[in-house]
């Protein structure tokens, strides 16, 4: 029998040379001797800064410290903080010994935390004072260290102070042998269906995606070392910490941080410290599109890239931001945590660019291969085809923790499958149109509808709950729930939204509440989330 044609989408842009056997630290640093005595990260708050001499000896410190504090190769410690040097130290100090990062919201609930440190295993927890009263019984109980980055008087046998990390002696770093294949950093996500997942990114995973953008010639993401980026995204999700400070260490810029988005001191930074690099979100996009006024007092010309990343950015929306960045080429990038997580990316991006359109989320990442497969059959599309967007490289996840079963469904034959609908065009730009999967994105974070409709099945008053997003023009989209109620109940919409909020972070609230009869499912049980997601498409049910 003849084998079957696949049609299978590379770069435009030539495969590079990708040193992929290095630890992450390692590349990251390699070329530091060039710029050890720049910028390498300015706390946009405070205007401290650290060169990248500084970085490396604080972070080396922090890993022989978290050494001497039990932590072992394997190990793994929780980075529960907001963007801030102590984070991008606590990182690559736990990288430098061979230990993984698991980053968490430091916004979420108790309960969430802890489901998080629980399933991951973490041994230390890094955190805020403000923090602390969330996790501190269930750390004691269970003998997991607390650091806290900010309170003087935190030093007790029950909580450390960061500074204390700061003083390790980095002459007693350990020599850890690390291998390419070893876990660094665990992101939560759901992927395609179910619960948030430990997604596993090994150093070659992480070395290959920042080597994709930046490596090379004519990389992807052009960045050079005079650069000044905005990392403003917040650092525990992967496309902050990915495209913005391995990146931005690889190419030896300065990183701005700024804890939190807020516009006028945004707008502030930007023209204070010249920023030439803005990786944004489509809500910072929208936010720049909507004050007018305030963005036109402003002296933005020093942006020369714009890069919108994370959730769909309309094409409207697209070009109406152009005008304020005169200097910029603007384009979205397309990631995935599991996809380790850069797919595709906007090649206007690059050294000498590419002509490109509006809509589009960029072309695949060299040294990758993306096909577009029918969802139902799993034959390869050609191009102009809509069908589900896969890719396969070295840059993606090594499966999910402890989930063999769920790395086997996302994973088939080495083709991560991503769950987002999409067609590539004659001119190689890819276009996302719709998504297969469960997952919601509220200004790019994830919401899990599995999670919301375990949390409402223990309502006494609920028999049966199913979550599906609702498109909001501020966050993009929210989760509304479909609710069957219990015989007899009087539960009202007000009732459920309280019950929901007081158990999650801010983005994963209910928006709205439809009480139906019954949830639509198929005969093996599964919710038919198309249904109710075409019944919001016609217009919002009484
Ligand atoms: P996360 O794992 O949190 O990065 O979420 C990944 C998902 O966000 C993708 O699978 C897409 O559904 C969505 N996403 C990321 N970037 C884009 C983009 N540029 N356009 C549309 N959706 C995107």
């Amino acid at each position: 029998m003849e084998a079957k044609q696949e049609t299978i989408f590379r770069s435009r842009l030539p495969d590079i040379y990708i040193p992929n056997h290095l630890s992450l630290h390692s590349y990251c640093f390699e070329n530091i001797s060039k710029f050890s005595h720049q910028p390498c990260l300015i706390d946009g708050a405070t205007g401290r800064e650290y060169t990248y001499a500084d970085v490396e000896l604080m972070s080396r410190k922090v890993g022989s410290a978290l050494h001497k504090n039990g932590i072992n190769k394997g190990d793994v410690i929780m980075i529960l903080l907001p963007n801030s040097s102590e984070y991008v130290f606590s990182f690559l100090g736990a990288s430098y010994i061979g230990a993984i990062s698991t980053m968490a919201n430091p916004f979420f609930t108790s309960a969430e935390i802890i489901k998080q440190v629980k399933a991951s295993n973490a041994k230390i927890i890094i955190t805020q004072s403000v923090h602390i009263p969330k996790v501190k019984d269930f750390a004691l109980k269970n003998a997991i260290k607390l650091v806290c980055i900010d309170s003087d008087n935190c030093n007790s046998e029950k909580c450390m102070h960061f500074s204390e990390l700061l003083s390790g002696d980095e002459s007693e770093l350990p020599k850890v042998d690390i291998d390419s294949n070893d876990v660094v950093a665990l992101p939560y996500s759901s992927g395609t269906t179910g619960l948030p997942k430990g997604v596993m990114l090994t150093h070659k995973g992480l070395v290959t995606s920042v080597a994709q953008q930046v490596d090379g010639e004519n990389p992807n993401l052009w960045i050079h070392s005079e650069d000044v980026l905005m990392c403003v995204l917040p650092l525990f999700h992967i496309y902050s910490l990915n495209s913005i400070l391995l990146c931005g260490l690889r190419a030896g810029a300065a990183i701005l941080i700024m804890q939190k988005f807020d516009i006028v001191p945004f707008l502030e930074l930007i023209q204070k410290y010249k920023v030439t690099i803005g990786p944004f979100v489509p809500p910072i996009v929208l936010a720049i599109a909507k004050n007018e006024e305030v963005v036109d007092k402003y002296d933005l010309s020093s942006i020369r890239t714009v890069m919108s990343g994370a959730a769909p950015l309309g094409k409207e929306l697209e070009d109406t931001v152009r005008s304020k960045f005169p200097n910029a080429k603007l384009g979205q990038g397309y990631g995935m945590t599991e996809a380790g997580p850069v797919l595709a990316m906007c090649l206007a991006f690059a050294k000498e660019p590419f002509e490109i359109k509006s809509g589009a989320c960029g072309t695949v990442v060299r040294n990758a291969a993306m096909k577009i497969v029918d969802p139902e059959t799993n034959a390869s599309l050609p191009r102009n085809q809509r069908g589900e967007i896969c890719i396969r490289g070295d840059q993606i996840m090594k499966g999910y923790l402890n989930d063999p079963e769920a790395t086997k469904r996302t994973i088939v034959d080495g083709w991560l499958h991503t769950g987002d609908i999409g067609y590539i065009d004659d001119d190689d730009e890819l276009f996302i149109v719709d998504r297969l999967k469960e997952l919601i994105k509220y200004k790019g974070f994830q919401v899990a509808p599995a999670e919301l409709e375990a949390l409402l099945l223990t309502h006494p008053e609920i028999s049966d709950a199913a979550v599906v997003p609702m498109i909001d023009e501020g966050a993009g989209e929210v989760p509304v729930a479909f609710v069957v109620k219990s015989n007899g109940s009087n539960v009202t919409e007000a009732e459920i939204k309280q019950f929901v909020s007081k158990q999650v972070v801010f983005y994963k609230r209910i928006n709205r509440v439809f009480f139906v009869d019954k949830i639509p499912k198929s005969p093996s049980g599964k919710i038919l989330r198309k249904d109710l997601r075409a019944k919001l498409a016609a217009g919002v049910p009484n």
